[in-house]
């Protein structure tokens, strides 16, 4: 307490004031406040650690630093005798008071400002903020310098006016700017706002002090850190919401560049990136085969392009059968990477299944709809590129040579070949 006196610049130096804290000296507050007080202040650190796990949030820094501070200053403040820790009125209980009580009003600024929905603010004010730190810091260090109970020291603590002053218009600036974050501290540095705006009075008017006004002063650090500490809890929890949310949306965002939406199945770049993966984790592609539908115009041209929709999610659900990944393309062009097994008989198979599933699954269509298609072995650590590039030119051999068939540039294997069809059919 005396401490306090001296740290607002009101009263002289901590041993002439003494005479005041005796009465303090007595149980009314010793240890259990003290005990009291810490615990309500060391229970945000924990838990603003523990979410500083979860998501890297300055503000979670910030609040632990101040609630630190609060440990010290509430310390230096009490009466409490612990063994091994300096007795109360010593001076390192004097400046125990003082870095505690100044570093927790100087950590407000930049804990503000990593605090506070981002925007609720005017840049200046932020700035502001900022700038609380080193002014509050260096009043702080030269406190001690000024001649206790003299005019300057008395008046230097005027020198929390703007501070005070900063601190109450941020969070109005950002409570008229709906901010959820301001209210929660609105609410809980009201007291404190309140008490050191009746200390700063006392300084410029010198009426009387009020009794009980010490503990006034710590029960409002405390009730700062509970209704504070809500709110740290509910901004930490709305910004993982949105951290959450926005990994799903980019990971929406993600799926459907790798989807063809028509289809639902993968598209070209999922293609290559499955390629890739393949590639990196020394896995093998036995093959990729491309496989393009022939004449497809004029599935459109007769029976119309939802038809035709409807003929190309079949031929993709077709295609999947096979297992391995199938693409589409583009247009009526599907690939199909093949990782094990006998690839020209696995894509074969699936080439003369489409005719049989498009007439199940598309009645009606005038003409059955076939597919041609180019396979190209693998070679161990070769690009998509070229592989895709090979299939392509055995595509249009299928092609040139009427259609409806499987060209590949390994000797074909026709027995397997005809064993696999029959199976399939
Ligand atoms: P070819 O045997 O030479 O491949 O003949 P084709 O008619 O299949 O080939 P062409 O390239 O001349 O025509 C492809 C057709 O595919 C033209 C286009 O209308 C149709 N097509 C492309 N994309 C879609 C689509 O998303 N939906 C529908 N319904 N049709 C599509
Ligand atoms: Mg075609
Ligand atoms: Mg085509």
């Amino acid at each position: 307490m005396v401490a306090l006196l001296h740290l607002i610049g009101l009263v002289g130096d901590p041993a002439s004031a003494a005479a005041l804290s005796n009465h303090v000296h007595a149980a009314s507050w010793g240890a259990i406040l003290t005990g009291m007080l810490w615990g309500i202040v060391i229970i945000p650190i924990f838990y603003a650690m523990s979410f500083y796990v979860v998501l890297r949030e300055r503000f979670l820094l910030l609040l632990s630093a101040r609630a630190f501070s609060n440990i010290v200053f509430i310390f230096g403040m009490s009466a409490f005798v612990i063994d091994g820790l300096p007795a109360p009125d010593s001076p390192a209980r004097y400046w125990a008071t003082l870095w505690g009580f100044n570093i927790l009003v100087a950590l407000a600024g930049p804990f503000l400002k990593a605090y506070l929905e981002p925007g609720c603010v005017d840049r200046w004010v932020n700035w502001a903020l900022c700038l609380i730190f080193p002014f509050v810091i260096a009043k702080t260090i030269v406190q001690p310098l000024w001649t206790p109970g003299s005019t300057a020291a008395a008046l230097s603590s005027l020198l929390y006016v703007p501070v005070l002053g900063v601190i109450v218009f941020a969070l109005g600036q950002a409570f008229r700017r709906g901010s959820r974050a301001a209210t929660f501290q609105i609410v809980g540095w009201a007291p404190l706002i309140l008490v050191c705006t009746e200390i700063l009075l006392r300084g410029i008017f010198g009426f009387a002090r009020p009794p009980g006004i010490d503990i006034a002063i710590l029960g409002a650090t405390a009730f700062e850190f509970c209704v504070g500490a809500v709110g740290v809890a509910d901004r930490f929890y709305r910004l993982r919401q949105e951290r959450d949310e926005a990994h799903e949306r980019a990971d929406a965002a993600d799926r459907l560049a790798r989807t063809d939406p028509l289809t639902g199945i993968a598209n070209r770049r999922a293609l290559e990136q499955r390629y890739a993966r393949a590639l990196e984790q020394n896995e093998t592609v036995a093959a990729v085969a491309v496989f393009d539908l022939d004449y497809f115009k004029r599935i459109n041209d007769r029976h119309g392009h939802d038809v035709g929709d409807d003929v190309l999610r079949t031929v993709a659900r077709t295609l999947g059968e096979e297992g391995g990944l199938t693409a589409r393309m583009g247009g009526e062009e599907f690939a199909l990477l093949v990782f094990t097994g006998d690839p020209e008989v696995t894509a074969e198979a699936a080439r003369q299944r489409i005719p049989v599933r498009v007439a199940e699954k598309v009645p009606g269509l005038s003409l059955p709809v076939t597919a041609s298609l180019g396979l190209a072995r693998v070679v161990r650590g070769e690009p998509l590129r070229e592989a895709l590039r090979r299939a392509d030119e055995h595509l249009y051999i299928a092609k040139r040579e009427g259609r409806n068939c499987g060209r590949w540039s390994t000797p074909p294997i026709p027995q397997q070949v005809a064993a696999a069809v029959r199976a399939a059919a």
